[in-house]
C-alpha cells in the first residue's frame, strides 16, 4: 500500500497575479500536485481563504497557509495511505477544527486534498477521472461575455454563457470557439476596438449598459455561427444587492424581489435561456424557492453563493425547494471528500450538478477530471480562451479521446 512520504507546499501565482497555494503530495514512487483557485464574487458562507495581510503582495500572500501545509498538515498526513482520501480529508477537517477552515485555510486543505487524489490515481496507474470512477463527459457552459465583478463595466449580470447543442464535447467546444470569435468581431464593429478586451474569466467585457444589449449581441453571434446554442446566466445577485434598502440595483435600475423575478421571466420568454445561477442574494432561500417554483420545471436554477458546496446549506435548500442544481466549487468547502458528499446529496434530491472553476484560476486542470469522475453532467470553466481556462477544456478533449478510444 502506497503511503504518503512527503507533503510540501509553495506559494505560486493565480491567473489574476495573486499568490495561491500549490501542494505536492508524494509517495515513494509518485507525486501528485494540486493548486488552489480563488474567487472574486465569493459567497459570505464559503470556507475561509487564508491570506497573510500586511504589505507583501498587497496583503494577498499565502505564506501562512503554506506553512500550515508544511508543518501541521504534513505531520498529520505522512504515513497515511494515499488512497484513503476520506480518512485523509477527515484528518485535515479534525486538525482544522473550525466550521469554515479558518485555522488551516481552505486554500491549504483544498490544494492538499486535490494533490492526494492525483497522487493516489498515479499510484494506482489510472487517470484521475477514472480513479473517481466516472465516464460521462460534461456539457460545458462556455462564458463568452463578462459583467459584474469580473469585468468592471456597467453590466450587473456577471456571466453570459452559451451551451452549444451538439453530440460530442469536442464539437461543442468547436462551436463555442467559433461563436466566441464571431462575437468578438461583432463587438469591435459595433462598439470599437476596446470592446474585445476580456474579463477575469476570458469572456469579452464590452462597455454595455443593459443585459438585453449583451444578450442581443450574443444572439447575433449565435445566428451568424449557423449553430444552435442555448444560453445560461450567472447573475451573482449578491453583488448588486443593497442590504440597507433590501433592493437590487440591476443595470442602474432599482428593483425589489418580485420585480426581479418578473424580469427573469421576461428574459426567458425572449431568449433561449436554460439555466440561471444565483438569481437572488445569498441569504434569500425564499426568493430562490419562488423562482424555482415558477421556472424550475422549464429551466435549471443553480445555487452558488446560496449553497457554497456546503451540505448544511444544501439540506436547507432541498427542504425549501430553493434550487434544482448545485454549483460545485471544491475550494468553497475545502476538501474533495466534502465536495463529493455535496454532489451525492444533490443527486439524491434529483438535482443537477455543475462543477465550476473560480474567476482566479491556475493551470491545474483537476476540475475537468473531477467533473467526469463524479459524472457531474455539467461544467463551467470560462471562455474557450486564456490558458487557465483552456487547461480544463484541453484536458476534457484528452479524456474524450480516451473514453472514445
Ligand atoms: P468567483 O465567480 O469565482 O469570482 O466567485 C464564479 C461564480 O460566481 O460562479
Ligand atoms: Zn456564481
Amino acid at each position: 500500500m502506497p503511503t504518503i512520504t512527503k507533503v510540501h507546499a509553495r506559494e505560486v501565482l493565480d491567473s489574476r497575479g495573486n499568490p495561491t497555494v500549490e501542494v505536492d503530495v508524494e509517495t515513494e514512487e509518485f507525486l501528485g500536485r494540486g493548486v488552489a483557485p480563488s474567487g472574486a464574487s465569493t459567497g459570505i458562507y464559503e470556507a475561509v481563504e487564508l491570506r497573510d495581510g500586511g504589505k507583501r503582495y498587497n496583503g494577498k500572500g499565502v505564506l501562512k497557509a503554506v506553512e500550515n501545509v508544511n508543518q501541521l498538515i504534513a505531520s498529520a498526513l505522512v504515513g497515511m495511505e494515499v488512497t484513503e482520501q476520506k480518512d485523509i480529508d477527515e484528518r485535515m477537517i479534525a486538525l482544522d477544527g473550525t466550521e469554515n477552515k479558518s485555522k488551516l485555510g481552505a486554500n491549504a486543505t483544498v490544494a492538499t486534498s486535490m494533490a492526494v487524489a492525483r497522487c493516489a490515481a498515479a499510484s494506482e496507474g489510472v487517470e484521475v477521472y477514472d480513479y473517481f470512477g466516472g465516464t460521462e463527459l460534461p456539457r460545458a457552459m462556455f462564458n463568452i461575455l463578462n459583467g459584474g465583478k469580473h469585468a468592471g463595466g456597467k453590466l450587473s449580470i456577471q456571466e453570459f454563457m452559451i451551451l452549444p447543442n451538439a453530440k460530442s464535447f469536442s464539437e461543442r467546444l468547436q462551436i463555442a470557439c467559433e461563436t466566441y470569435h464571431i462575437l468578438g468581431k461583432y463587438l469591435v464593429k459595433k462598439y470599437g476596438p476596446s470592446a474585445k478586451n476580456v474579463g477575469d474569466e476570458g469572456g469579452y467585457a464590452p462597455q454595455l449598459t443593459s443585459t438585453e444589449e449583451a444578450l442581443d449581441a450574443i444572439m447575433h453571434a449565435i445566428e451568424e455561427s449557423g449553430y444552435k446554442s442555448d444560453l445560461a446566466l450567472d447573475c451573482a445577485a449578491s453583488s448588486f444587492y443593497d442590504e440597507k434598502t433590501e433592493k437590487y440595483n440591476l443595470d442602474g435600475k432599482t428593483t425589489n424581489n418580485s420585480e426581479l423575478l418578473d424580469y427573469y421571466i421576461s428574459l426567458i420568454k425572449k431568449y433561449p435561456i436554460t439555466s440561471i445561477e444565483d438569481p437572488f442574494e445569498e441569504n434569500d432561500f425564499g426568493s430562490f424557492a419562488d423562482i424555482t417554483k415558477t421556472l424550475g420545471s422549464k429551466i435549471q436554477i443553480v445555487g452558488d453563493d446560496l449553497l457554497v458546496t456546503n451540505v448544511k446549506r444544501i439540506k436547507q435548500a432541498i427542504e425549501k425547494k430553493s434550487c434544482n442544481a448545485l454549483l460545485l466549487k471544491l475550494n468553497q468547502i475545502g476538501t474533495v471528500t466534502e465536495s463529493i458528499a455535496a454532489a451525492d446529496m444533490c443527486k439524491k434530491a434529483g438535482w443537477k450538478i455543475v462543477v465550476s472553476h473560480r474567476s482566479g484560476e491556475t493551470e491545474d486542470s483537476f476540475i475537468a477530471d473531477f467533473a467526469v469522475g463524479i459524472n457531474a453532467g455539467q461544467i463551467k470553466t470560462g471562455a474557450p480562451a486564456r490558458g487557465e481556462r483552456t487547461a480544463k477544456y484541453n484536458q476534457l478533449l484528452r479524456i474524450e479521446e480516451q473514453l472514445m478510444g
